[in-house]
């Protein structure tokens, strides 16, 4: 009877099919693959990436004037000669890819390679596949980031939307999570003694609210660089698609502030607005069309549709980004590696040729990159783009000026 009981289908009930093993298994799902890019020749790679950049390789803006026309075509040069102001232009001028130094048609192979991983793929990896220095692919890399930051994490959401903010400790978060500073014998900081006065209110005199800050035993605990990625989904309206479009920020808390500075960068008022019980969404209500939450210490949903579990299926993909695939990601660059899990999760259901399409039809408009110009020189960003406000970001690595310690 027990053994009966154990595999009854009640007690485990299977999750509903949402046709995304049905999708990726598909034949439309692979419609372009690296033989495609294999098959391509130097000046039909340029035109590609033309074709994808502009949408045509005949006819483009000029990226020195805008001069819309068919510019004159140098074949051994595979650049175009402007008809309006005379300059010389390539499939890459202006864009974050410009000044490559690499051949075109390697930088698609990789790029595609790079594009179609669920959850990102390393340097170091691709550095292996394609013989490359490793400065090479990682600045390719933070240039798509980049480029995904500038022109894909942007712009308003209009509907259902789910709201959720997820830990990110910097470097060996696994370690550090929910451990005292300074180690796990620390002890919990004591409270100042200003924050202990209750908030009494001067007319009337009555106590207000408790002594505490919210979350302040909480916060008391955290590690120094700890993050919170914040995140929005927008949920499709047809049943079963799940989210449509994701906006990422990085900051230091989730607190009332933040979330609000958030929604209000990304969502329309008109909006419906899911999170989960945390103080921080209280106010909701009032900025927005409808507010509603999941008690998650009871329950994962309430019927009505009311859930963020949209939100909680991008913390899965970015946490194993941060984890299982990039591996020390720095606090300096986490809105960018943000960034990138946002993309993957919106084109997850795109086509391989799709996917890359869309990927350089967004990372090539945002004009040249303002972070990884001269990263070779020595020219680095030094900031962390938080919704705080850009914070100087720690440094790594050695001090200037490090010299080794001479042999005794
Ligand atoms: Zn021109």
């Amino acid at each position: 009877m027990a053994t009966a009981a154990r595999y009854s289908p009640k007690l485990f009930p299977l999750r509903q099919r949402t046709g995304t093993a049905a999708h990726h298994l598909s034949k439309r799902a692979v419609d372009f693959g690296q033989e495609d890019l294999t098959a391509l020749s130097e000046k039909e790679a340029v035109l590609l990436l033309a074709k994808l950049r502009w949408g045509s390789d005949e006819e483009m803006p000029c990226p020195h004037c805008g001069t819309m026309d068919s510019h004159y075509w140098t074949a051994k040069e595979l650049r175009w000669k402007c008809k309006g102001c005379g300059k010389r232009f390539s499939a890459t001028s202006g864009s974050v890819l410009a000044d490559h130094k690499l051949p075109v048609a390697k930088i698609l192979k990789m790029v595609y390679s790079w594009a179609t991983s669920s959850s990102g793929t390393p340097s170091l990896e691709l550095r292996r596949e394609w013989k490359v220095s490793y400065r090479a692919v990682f600045t390719l890399m933070h240039k798509l980031r980049e480029g995904l930051l500038r022109a894909h994490n942007v712009g308003f959401l209009c509907g259902v939307q789910e709201l959720d903010g997820m830990d990110a400790n910097g470097r060996r978060y696994r370690e550090k999570r929910n451990k005292p500073q300074g180690g796990g014998g620390a002890p919990k900081p004591a409270m100042p003694a200003h924050l202990l006065k209750p908030k009494v209110d001067a007319q009337t005199g009555e106590i207000l609210g408790p002594p505490k800050p919210p979350k302040w035993d909480k916060k008391s605990r955290q590690p120094a660089d700890r993050r919170i990625v914040l995140v929005v989904r927008q949920r499709s309206v047809s049943k079963g698609r799940g989210g449509v479009g994701t906006r990422i920020a990085v900051a230091f808390g989730e607190t009332a502030q933040t979330v609000m500075t958030l929604a209000k960068r990304f969502i329309s008022a008109e909006s419906t607005i899911m999170s989960d019980e945390d103080s921080s969404y209280h106010e909701f209500s009032k900025h927005f069309a409808k507010h509603e939450s999941v008690p998650h210490s009871k329950t994962f949903s309430l019927p009505g549709g009311i859930s963020n579990n949209l939100a909680e299926s991008f913390n899965a993909r970015i946490r194993r980004l941060l984890e299982g695939v990039y591996l020390n990601v720095s606090n300096k660059y986490l809105a960018d590696y943000a960034a990138e899990a946002a993309w993957r999760e919106d084109v997850r259901k795109l086509s391989t040729g799709k996917r890359l399409a869309h990927l350089l039809g967004t990372v090539l408009w945002t004009g040249l990159s303002n972070w990884w110009r001269g990263y070779a020189h020595g020219e680095h960003r030094e900031e962390e783009l938080l919704v705080e406000g850009n914070t100087p970001a720690k440094p790594r690595g050695r001090k200037k000026g490090w010299k080794a310690k001479p042999p005794k």
